[in-house]
């Protein structure tokens, strides 16, 4: 093996000279080489270690090289590496099986896929298939993957250049108090209000004209953004009043993150489809799905479903999705980040905006928080502005190199941080990585006015 100094400068120059970046203007960005990883936190070549506060994106729920996932998916390469989806396979089955015993009831059928927005196409198309209609309605604030349909859904500026794509999709405002779109001053008038103008949405795009509404169970990348009480129950009703397919997005949710196997288990309410990936397994390897309601999957019975991927269902995959929910239920990994969540994170955060004046508000469920930063707490002008780049987003900027100095990897997004670790981060490491935020956000303190 090379020398580290020289493996670094090799994984870089490599990187640099062939691999083309996501959503990355290529010359204006410097990736940090990683070495390897364990558990919470990963190396880089000078030997800097970070606590990882964003699990990745979002998706490294059980940590690095977790040795039962690790070992799963070895012992599925020596049986049987590959195998096509319109085979019956053992453990793509068996993890079918599961997510279906853990899924809301009447839900029995899963549909696999490589990812998170690939699930969100096909659940949008089982929707215009089953009723006919075209239309998708989704939320202003919202992330659903990068291919043609998915970001066409996506409400956030990664959508822009990508407009008209498929131009069958329709946004509406989602419930959000602290920068309520409502002007209303309760919880209450939030979810009351937000539901009248998402059937008044529904009304004027005509009833008739709409497949399905699609919704982050939990709003993740813009916002963590929790839904009010009666909110989603109200959407469920809407769907039901006019013939609309629910499909709830949890691909970040989903898998533990908000302590609960679906985040819909938290808030009551039945969707239609449930789409999932990241946390299924952790991404060891690529896997996503629809979680499909028994009178939509009764729908293909007779019908043929025109929709499929070579990959569906990978057995390296499945194994290890297997695997994550061997390793959940023996470790307890629910209760962990619901005691976690409530314990250690929530009154950290809550202090944190009683100290810092740059923090607004903070939120959250489980192991996923928003601390939202500010210019003002009076005026509550974000920290940067909506979109910022370059100079802009100089302060948060800032922040996040504090953070990094200080051995944590902070999720950043706008005006936001997000606390979203592995879910088997130790208490310790949790704490000590609360602390190095605590720190750094005396630094967006400096940008208050
Ligand atoms: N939906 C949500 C809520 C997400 O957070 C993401 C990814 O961050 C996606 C969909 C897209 O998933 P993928 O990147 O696996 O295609």
């Amino acid at each position: 093996t090379l020398p580290a100094a020289e493996a670094e400068a090799q994984v870089r120059a490599d990187d640099r000279a062939h691999v083309f970046h996501s959503w990355s203007a290529q010359g204006l960005i410097d990736p940090v080489p990683v070495a390897a990883g364990e558990g919470s936190t990963f190396w880089d070549y000078e030997g800097n270690a970070y606590l990882d506060f964003s699990s990745q994106l979002v998706n490294l729920n059980l940590g690095h090289q977790q040795p039962d996932l690790v070992a799963a998916i070895q012992q599925q390469a020596g049986r049987l590496a590959t195998i096509q989806p319109s085979i019956a396979n053992d453990v793509r089955g068996e993890l079918a099986r599961l997510i279906a015993e853990v899924a809301p009831d009447g839900m029995e059928k899963v549909f696999f896929t490589n990812g998170g927005a690939d699930a969100n196409e096909y659940a949008v198309r089982m929707a215009r298939t089953v009723t006919g209609r075209r239309k998708v309605l989704s939320m202003y604030r919202s992330y659903h993957g990068s291919t043609a349909t998915a970001i066409s859904l996506t409400g956030d500026p990664r959508r822009w250049a990508n407009d008209g794509v498929d131009n069958g999709t329709v946004r509406f405002f989602g419930p959000y108090m602290y920068r309520s779109a409502f002007h209303s001053s309760t919880l209450a008038e939030e979810s009351q209000r937000a539901l009248e103008h998402l059937e008044q949405t529904i009304q004027l795009e005509g009833p008739n004209t709409i497949a399905a509404i699609i919704i982050e169970t939990v709003v993740g990348t813009n916002g963590v953004l929790i839904p009010p009480p009666g909110y989603l129950p109200g959407v469920r009703e809407l769907c039901d009043r006019y013939g609309i397919v629910y499909i709830a997005d949890e691909v970040m949710v989903g898998f533990g993150r908000l302590g609960e196997w679906f985040g819909v288990d938290a808030f009551d309410v039945t969707p239609d489809l449930i789409t999932f990936a990241k946390g299924v397994n952790s991404g060891y390897v690529p896997l996503g799905g629809v979680v499909i309601s028994d009178r939509i999957a009764a729908a293909f019975d007779t019908v043929p479903f025109a929709g499929g991927l070579t990959y569906s269902g990978h057995p390296l995959a499945c194994a290890a999705g297997v695997a994550t929910f061997e390793v959940f239920r023996r470790d307890g990994i629910l209760e962990r980040v619901r005691d976690l969540g409530s314990r250690i994170v929530e009154p950290t955060l809550r202090a944190w905006a009683e100290t810092h004046p740059s923090v607004g508000e903070v939120r959250g469920q489980g192991l996923f928080w928003a601390v939202e930063l500010v210019r003002s707490k009076e005026t509550r002008e974000p920290l940067v502005p909506f979109n910022a780049g370059g100079a802009d987003a100089a302060p948060m900027g800032a922040f996040a190199a504090a953070a990094k100095k200080g051995g944590v990897w902070p999720f950043t997004h706008f005006n936001r941080t997000h606390v979203a670790p592995p879910l088997v981060i130790t208490e310790d490491e949790l704490v000590r990585g609360l602390a190095v935020i605590d720190e750094a956000l005396t630094v967006a303190d400096g940008y208050t006015v």
